[in-house]
Order: structure tokens, then sequence, then C-alpha cells
């Protein structure tokens, strides 16, 4: 039972970890700056506000909470504005972790989790994906979430800093209990984008390309449930704290979805229609990311439990017609 450092704890992904850390009996302290998360989103442990480019900052909040481990969410995480803006995504997302792990290493907490991405393998389609699959990324988010990966190595040789990578597939789904869920603004991904169509909150969803070489044309991704990922977070800190060593883990159900399939599900799950275009690619989309990797179930214990299409859409279709949150 610990102090957690979750820095982006007020974001989508970082708030579900915050609530899995409490209910196993740890406290999340949240470090997040909201500048894309939401101090609504912090309800199972203290806010921290501040910037991870504020070194200062950061080292004030590792004196008072004294934690004993890491885990690191806060990042941008968008394909299409990192290839327009990769000066943003290198500065926040690799600058910044610097800092974080800089600051870590002083205060004597060696223990990491880290948000990386299955991104980072690039276009590699007909390759089986797994930990050891090179990674190429093509993408300036995916190069940034690289870059962090290789950061963390060089930081574990010189000053014993242990690493917890969890490669994620697309995450999906909400809170079961419906009390935390995914909110951006504007919202990019495609399963929120698709719901704000389906309520005439947008203009439809545009379909990026459907002229990739793929069953329909359309990309294919690999979903995983928010509240699945998560629980893989609580066994990667274990797995740290019982001293068993650095370690990289794809999460993904190994299941891959198209964006066409993803819209059908949502007809049958929510009844209702995806007013929807086919417009033009977008820059930095890889044709197919799909897990084939079953470490994380083998040497962590993970069993996803709500990572099937339909429950993941249920979940965030139920959260998106609730209250927003509104700060
Ligand atoms: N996508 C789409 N329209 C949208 C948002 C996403 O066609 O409005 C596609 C996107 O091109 C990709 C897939 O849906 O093939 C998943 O994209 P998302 O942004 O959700 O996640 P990413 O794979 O970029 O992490």
């Amino acid at each position: 039972m610990a102090n957690i450092l979750v820095t982006g704890g007020a974001g989508y992904i970082g708030s579900h970890a915050c609530k899995a850390l409490a209910q196993a009996g740890h406290t999340p302290v949240t470090f997040d700056n909201i500048s894309t998360g939401w101090a609504d989103a912090v309800r199972f442990g203290p806010l921290e506000r501040g910037d991870l480019l504020d070194r200062a900052r950061l080292d004030e909040v590792f004196a008072t909470h004294q934690p004993a481990a890491v885990m690191h969410f806060a990042a941008l995480s968008q394909v299409g504005e990192s290839m327009a803006q990769p000066g943003k995504y290198w500065r926040n997302n690799v600058s910044g972790s610097l800092n974080l792990i800089e600051a870590a290493v002083d205060a004597g907490c060696l223990d990491f989790v880290f948000s990386s991405t299955c991104a980072t393998y690039g276009d590699q389609d007909g390759v089986v994906l797994d930990e050891n699959s090179d990674q190429a990324p093509i993408n300036a988010y995916a190069a940034s979430k690289r870059a962090i990966e290789d950061m963390l190595r060089d930081f574990e040789n010189a000053h014993g800093l242990r690493s917890v990578i969890f490669r994620y597939f697309n995450v999906a789904g909400a809170d079961p209990d419906g009390e935390i869920g995914e909110q951006h603004i504007p919202e990019t991904h495609l399963i929120p984008a698709m719901i704000e169509a389906i309520q005439g909150k947008r203009d439809g969803l545009t379909v990026f390309g459907d002229d990739y070489d793929t069953p329909d044309g359309t990309c294919i991704r690999d979903y995983v449930h928010v509240s699945d990922l998560v629980d893989a977070h609580v066994l990667g800190l274990n797995w740290l704290k019982d001293g068993k060593g650095s370690r990289v883990f794809n999460l993904g159900t190994g299941s891959g979805f198209s964006v066409r399939e993803v819209i059908d599900a949502s007809r049958a799950v929510t009844n209702r229609e995806v007013p929807h275009t086919i417009g033009p690619r977008r820059a930095g989309d890889a044709v197919k990311l799909v897990s084939g990797s079953t470490r994380a179930a083998t040497e962590l214990g993970w069993t996803p439990k709500r990572s099937d299409m339909a429950t993941m859409i249920a979940d965030a279709w139920r959260w998106h017609q609730g209250e927003p949150y509104s700060a």
C-alpha cells in the first residue's frame, strides 16, 4: 500500500488507472497540467497541478508524497497532430519525460511503469507484432514514445531505474461503473468520434481512407478495454515490487477490427446508424496494428475481461450519454 505518482491521472487512461490503484489499496497522486485532462476525473487521490516541463514542481511533488513508484501516462497522443506539429510532441513527450525520469531517479523512486504504444512498430503488415518486433515509427507521436523507451533503458544502465513498458494497442470503452470515461476536446479517436456522430454532436464521422490493402479497404486495429488495460498496470506494478526486473509487454487482444467493422458493431450495440463519409487517408496511419503476443497473459497473468467489441462500445456509449466532465 503506497503512494503512486500518476502523471496524466486526469486523463482518460490515467484516471482509470487511479481508480484501479485505489481499489488495490494504493493512493494515486495525480500530477497533471489539466491541458487535455479534467480535474473532475481526479476522484481517487490528490491532484497536484503541474507541468512535466517544470522540474522544480516535479521535485516538490516527489518530496511531498515520497511515491514508491511512477506510472507515466501524461503525453500528447494524437497521430495526426503529431505529424503537423512534431515539435510539440518532442518537447512535451520527450523533454517532459526526461524531467520526470531525472526527478524520479534523484528522489530514489526507481520503479517506473510507462505507457508506450504499438505505433512504435510502425507499418509492418504481415509481421507478427510481439515485443521483439522491430520498432520503426512512422509518425512523430510514436517516435516520441520510442525515444522515451530508449531513455528508460539508459537510465536503468546508469542509475538502476526499473521499468515495465506497456505498448498499448487501441484503448477503448469506459469505467464499467460509469463513474469516469473518455472526454477529449476535440475528439479524434475512432469510437468516441463515432458516438459523437451518432449523437449529432459532429457532422458525421469521416473514415480516413478506404483504399488500404485490407479486406474492406479500411485500417485494422486491435482494441482493448480501458479497465482491462489498467488492470495490467496494477500487475506491472506488482511485477516491479516483486523485483522481477524491467520488461516490455504488448497490451492487445490479438483480434483486429477494421474501421468499417467497428462502425457495424456500433450499429448492433446502439441501434443507431453512424452517419459517415469516406475521406482521405490520415498522415501517419499504419495499415494494420494487431498484437501477436501472449506475454502479458503468460508472465503477468493478465486476462482481459471486457475487451470484446460490443462491451467496449456499450461502455463508451453509456458514458457518453451521461453528464460529461465540466472542469
Ligand atoms: N479513424 C477514422 N476516423 C476518425 C478517427 C479515426 O477513420 O475520425 C481511424 C484511423 O484512421 C485509424 C483508426 O480509426 O485507422 C483508429 O484511430 P484512432 O485515432 O482511434 O487511434 P490510433 O490508431 O491513431 O491510435
